[in-house]
């Protein structure tokens, strides 16, 4: 070890999913959406006066915050923006986190949770979810620094109903509970009618999933303006300007294109349901997911067999290591086609190897 080692911030690094730079394969790996964005994203991006580019970019974000607060219908001081949720969850957990409490997760969720808290020093406490993953309410009524939840929560797919979210925000008047709502265009229902209620709830979500622009890198928090002005006091501590010209339009331009949102969502929910049947035929099974992925497991073969299977027939999906889920995949919704193509592939391994 290096004399000046003792002294430096070591860290264990999220491990993003593979982005590999071959372009025919299947990638159902990382949750993007298999549709593009609207078309109104093209007309920003291709229509670009780039000479503006010599500026910096608005620090407060303003046409992108407008455009959020007006299609939600609550006030510009009431949101947050930044590059990707993920950026916005560590910004919130710099914020929001700061006691000797350890703030409270699941043990089967989003995998950067516990890199951001060991990244920052805050000491938090994993929640088992029960044997179908579902988490229980009366397990978040203990002393905590602050509360994260998913919902649908990731990798399972599992969505919770907001009486559940609503119980926990009640039972901890004294914490910040944060929402995660990357996965809730899929068919669940956010919790954005809970913030006139309650001023200790953040809810953070996405362009990355349901709007197709995982390449924009857009995120979004939503909550009272006290919250949003503290927040907007850490970005500003850190880094003023976050999103860049082109992104801050494109995201206005997207997120003003409902229709288009509402189609594409149904287009996914409409190929999840259909996985889930061929799936079960297969033999898989699977907690009922609400987002555009699918949390599934074998009844004779193994998960990492299938995964490294698939992946040689150029078929990507997820596989984790974490002792309680290392027999699943994760499969993201692909077009109607790639599905076919998998399921092809699918049901001729299984003959050959269950
Ligand atoms: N939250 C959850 C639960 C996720 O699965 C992801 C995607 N990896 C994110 C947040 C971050 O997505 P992004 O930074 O693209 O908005």
């Amino acid at each position: 070890m290096k004399p000046w080692e003792s002294g430096i911030r070591k860290v264990t690094p999220y491990i993003p999913g593979e982005q590999p730079r071959i372009s025919d394969i299947i990638k159902l790996n990382t949750n993007e959406n298999p549709y593009p964005p609207s078309p109104a994203v093209e007309k920003v991006i291709s229509g670009y006066p780039t000479e503006t580019l010599r500026l910096y970019p608005d620090p407060a974000c303003q046409v992108l915050v407008d455009a959020i607060a007006e299609y939600y219908g609550i006030g510009r001081d009431c949101v947050f923006v930044g590059i990707g949720s993920d950026d916005v969850l560590a910004l919130s957990f710099l914020t929001f986190f700061n006691q000797e409490l350890p703030i409270l997760f699941p043990d089967i969720t989003y995998s950067f949770y516990d890199v951001w808290a060991e990244l920052y020093r805050i000491p938090f406490r994993r929640i088992p979810l029960d044997e179908g993953f579902a988490w229980h309410k009366e397990d978040y009524r203990i002393p905590n620094g602050g509360i994260v939840l998913a919902n649908p929560n990731a990798p399972t797919g599992l969505y919770a109903n907001l009486n559940d979210i609503e119980d926990v925000l009640s039972h901890n008047p004294d914490s910040i509970v944060i929402i995660d709502e990357a996965y809730i265009d899929f068919g669940g229902t956010s919790a954005l009618p809970l913030l006139k209620k309650y001023d200790n709830l953040l809810i953070v979500q996405t362009f990355s999933k349901s709007r197709s622009l995982a390449g924009m890198r857009i995120g979004y928090a939503m909550g009272n303006p006290l919250l949003i002005r503290y927040l907007n006091d850490v970005k500003y501590s850190f880094n003023s300007y976050t999103m860049n010209r082109v992104t801050l339009e494109a995201g206005a331009a997207a997120i003003k294109d409902r229709d288009y949102f509402v189609q594409n969502c149904q287009n996914i929910i409409h190929t999840r349901e259909e996985s889930k049947k061929r799936l079960a035929r297969l033999g898989f099974s699977f907690p009922d997911s609400m987002t555009n992925f699918i949390f599934a497991s074998h009844e004779h073969i193994d998960a990492e067999e299938l995964f490294t299977a698939l992946k040689e027939h150029g078929i990507f999906v997820r596989h984790f290591g974490a002792d309680r889920i290392k027999n699943y995949l994760r499969i993201t919704i692909g077009l109607p086609q790639q599905m076919d193509t998998l399921f092809d592939f699918l049901a001729s391994y299984i003959e050959k190897h269950a």
